[in-house]
């Protein structure tokens, strides 16, 4: 990227972005065992600063890394394009909604976070990763993370209502079981996976408690029209996660001795 496409993103986006060496190197690697050297890192405040850099990036002919707390295993967090970089300042927890058991979060929160301010009501979210003083709900959703409980909690997207998204040209949009928002998208989906379900139920049969990342196929057909479906365990690929509403579970009186039958 040319100095003069770096100094026009610096002034087009308002967002705070870092092209320095030291930068670079933090965010060369994650915990993975790859090592690749960014162009640079942004720290968007909101999905409107994420999408401007987006855009600005994809003007470029610069690829987008977004990013967590760089805990994942496989290497999702690094790459040569810009690092997105959602942990640091979209941690906000609002609109929890006891009665309907959900809670609204910034892609940055941290799992513990969460559950910190969650048990003071006598909640906790559900999947259980082994990172929880470091992952982020943007990883967790990208990575559709779960943790030793998953056969009673599922795994993160089974927890999953709405997702704030930015594409790839810088849309912004809420998906979720009851939204319209990007129809040719949903349309686009169910034509695919209509045409490959019996491979997808044959591959992924339903009651699988636990996979690794991976496009959601088996999920959507379920839930058709139902992006988060599609987003949970796409590592990123298809939209940068600015904020999630999650669905909360009881802190159960006891663990390890109870039925896991009504926890999801
Ligand atoms: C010691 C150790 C134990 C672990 N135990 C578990 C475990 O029990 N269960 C488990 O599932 N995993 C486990 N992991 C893997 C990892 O911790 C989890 O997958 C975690 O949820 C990743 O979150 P993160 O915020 O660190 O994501 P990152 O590592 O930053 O990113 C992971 C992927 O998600 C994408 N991404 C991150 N944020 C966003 C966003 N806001 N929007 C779009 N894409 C995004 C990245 O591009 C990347 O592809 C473990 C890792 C370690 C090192």
């Amino acid at each position: 990227m040319s100095n003069q496409a770096i100094e026009s993103l610096k002034r087009g986006t308002g967002c705070e972005l870092r092209f320095d060496d030291l930068s670079r190197t933090l965010y060369a690697t994650d915990a993975s065992i790859y090592q690749v050297q960014p162009l640079g890192v942004a720290f968007p405040r909101s999905a409107v600063e994420a999408a401007s850099v987006i855009r600005a990036a994809g003007e470029a002919g610069v690829s987008i890394v977004p990013r967590g707390a760089g805990t994942g295993l496989a290497g999702g967090a690094v790459g040569e394009g810009l690092i997105l970089e959602l942990a640091r300042y979209t941690r906000h927890i609002t609109d929890l909604n006891l009665e309907a058991r959900t809670v609204r979060v910034g892609a940055g929160v941290v799992l513990d976070q969460l559950n910190a301010f969650l048990r003071s009501h006598g909640y906790w979210f559900g999947p259980d990763v082994a990172t929880s003083s470091r992952a982020t709900l943007g990883g967790m959703i990208a990575n559709n993370s779960s943790g030793a409980r998953s056969p009673c909690y599922g795994t993160t997207i089974d927890h999953v209502r709405e997702l704030e998204i930015v594409l790839a040209d810088g849309t912004i949009a809420t998906v979720g079981q009851n939204r319209d928002e990007l129809a040719d998208k949903r349309s686009a989906i169910d034509r695919l996976v209509e045409r490959q379900a019996d491979e997808i139920r044959r591959r992924l049969p339903e009651g699988l408690h636990k996979r690794w990342p991976g496009y959601g196929l088996d999920f959507y057909l379920r839930r058709k029209g139902d992006l988060t479906r599609i987003i949970g365990g796409s590592e990123g690929t298809l939209a940068g996660i600015c904020g999630a509403v999650l669905d909360i579970v009881p802190v159960p009186k006891n663990v390890g001795s109870e039925s896991c039958s009504s926890r999801r």
